[in-house]
């Protein structure tokens, strides 16, 4: 589990980090808390001859800041600490799914270190790809990391998870992205163009090797929440072999604008660890806007949600159990956010 050789780059601004990432294209990797990065190099999943460490540009250049205006909503630098986001007074206050969601994160030492650019965009995990490079070998590799001077079968690479299949379904293991999808939040990204901004939505391609809409010579540099989605509702529920550490075997967040009586104004909700990308539910908004809370009406949005939810084998758990979890955090975490508004019968 040694770590393969490479050379350090620590730039001194945003933009001399790009231009380092451009002028080594493949051949550089980006470094920030390191509490994914540093475990797949170990395991030789990547063997960057560059690493470029930007954790020192967290205070020169706003990276960590956590901001808010009633005009302009919350900005949070990318090199925000996990443990800064979900301690956050702010955001625990205006926006309870992000702290909520953050808070379930590994355990509180990787989130002291993890960044939440660095949990936007972590690499997909499956059961055949995060091991140890001896492990993969024995099996010949796979889609995502094909293992050339090892492979012995002639039909070349395979999915073990869809044999057969071209595609890989690594699964998307983060817990920030789908609380910030219920929030519509967007991502900053600095490129050698300059500043560009996307819906988080759009920055997931959900296939397991090509993850993210990220050039090899850009970098997230801030999430933004807009104003109006303050002061909403929200919870996060997540489905785990321990309940610290441990990534996520499924995960559901809400978020949810209900008036005083309970009639529900606006709802996303959005999914995790089940497919290769963090997903909304397309027709919860639909269903919910103009509804006061009803077990039939709940129960009709978690059935909705496991037709989106598409797990495949992994370790720790089975396909069947995490889409019956997806249904029962569905219904959980719609029932607590309606509560959670005073007056609200559910
Ligand atoms: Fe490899 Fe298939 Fe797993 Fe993707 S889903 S990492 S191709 S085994």
């Amino acid at each position: 589990m040694s770590m393969p050789a490479f050379r350090l780059e620590r730039p001194r601004s945003v933009a001399g980090a790009v231009s380092i990432l451009a002028a080594h294209g493949p051949d550089a990797m980006i470094l920030a808390g390191g509490t994914d990065v540093v475990p797949n190099l170990q395991m030789k999943l990547f063997s960057p001859r560059v690493l470029v460490d930007i954790k020192s540009l967290a205070k020169v250049c706003r990276l960590s800041a956590i901001e808010w205006s009633p005009g302009n909503g919350l900005r949070i630098g990318a090199l925000s600490t996990l443990t800064a986001v979900c301690e956050s007074l702010l955001i625990q206050e205006k926006f309870p799914v992000l702290a909520r969601a953050v808070a379930t994160i590994a355990g509180p030492l990787q989130r002291n270190m993890g960044t939440l650019g660095g949990n936007l965009c972590l690499e997909t995990r499956c059961h055949w790809y995060n091991q140890s490079e001896f492990w993969r070998k024995s099996l010949g590799g796979c889609l995502k990391l094909q293992v050339s001077d090892a492979l012995a079968g002639k039909e070349g690479p395979v999915c073990h998870v869809a044999p057969g299949g071209r595609r890989c379904w690594a699964a998307w293991s983060g817990d920030a992205a789908p609380a910030l999808l219920t929030l519509d939040a967007e991502i900053e990204i600095a490129g050698p163009a300059g500043l560009r901004r996307v819906a988080l939505a759009q920055f997931y391609r959900n296939d397991g090797m090509d993850r993210i809409a990220l050039g090899r010579d850009e970098l997230l540099t801030a999430v933004r929440v807009p104003p109006r989605m303050a002061g909403r509702r929200g919870n996060y529920r997540k489905l785990r072999v321990r309940n610290s550490i441990d990534y996520p075997l499924a995960g559901v967040a809400v978020s949810m604008d209900v008036d005083p009586r309970g009639v529900c104004r606006d709802a996303r909700l959005a999914l995790t660890a089940v497919n290769p990308a963090p997903l909304l539910v397309k027709e919860v908004g639909e269903w919910l806007i103009g509804q006061t809370a009803s077990p039939e009406l709940i129960e009709r949005v978690a059935q909705q949600a496991i037709r989106t939810a598409k797990p495949l084998t992994t370790s720790g758990s089975t396909p069947v159990y995490r889409r019956d979890m997806v249904r029962v955090f569905t219904r959980r975490a719609l029932e607590e956010a309606w509560r959670e508004t005073a007056g609200a019968p559910v």
